[in-house]
């Protein structure tokens, strides 16, 4: 699984880091990966893609 955040269109909302602790973070109101890919586990992908679904702005995009 790969994960792609398009800043760009980010509203600094948290709702991601809400979700996915582990896995995002907001950095001085910047979303930010907290870990590579290659450590991701069964749960990270699970709570990445309900993150993904829940921002309501489609910053952050999913390729499995
Ligand atoms: S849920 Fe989306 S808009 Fe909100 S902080 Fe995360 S990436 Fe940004």
């Amino acid at each position: 699984m790969k994960i792609t955040i398009h800043t760009e269109k980010c509203l600094s909302c948290g709702m991601c880091a809400s979700i996915a602790p582990e896995l995002f973070s907001l950095y001085t109101g910047i979303v930010t990966l907290k870990r590579e890919d290659t450590t991701y586990t069964e749960e990270d992908k699970k709570l990445a893609t309900e993150a993904a679904a829940a921002c309501p702005n489609n910053v952050i995009e999913i390729a499995k």
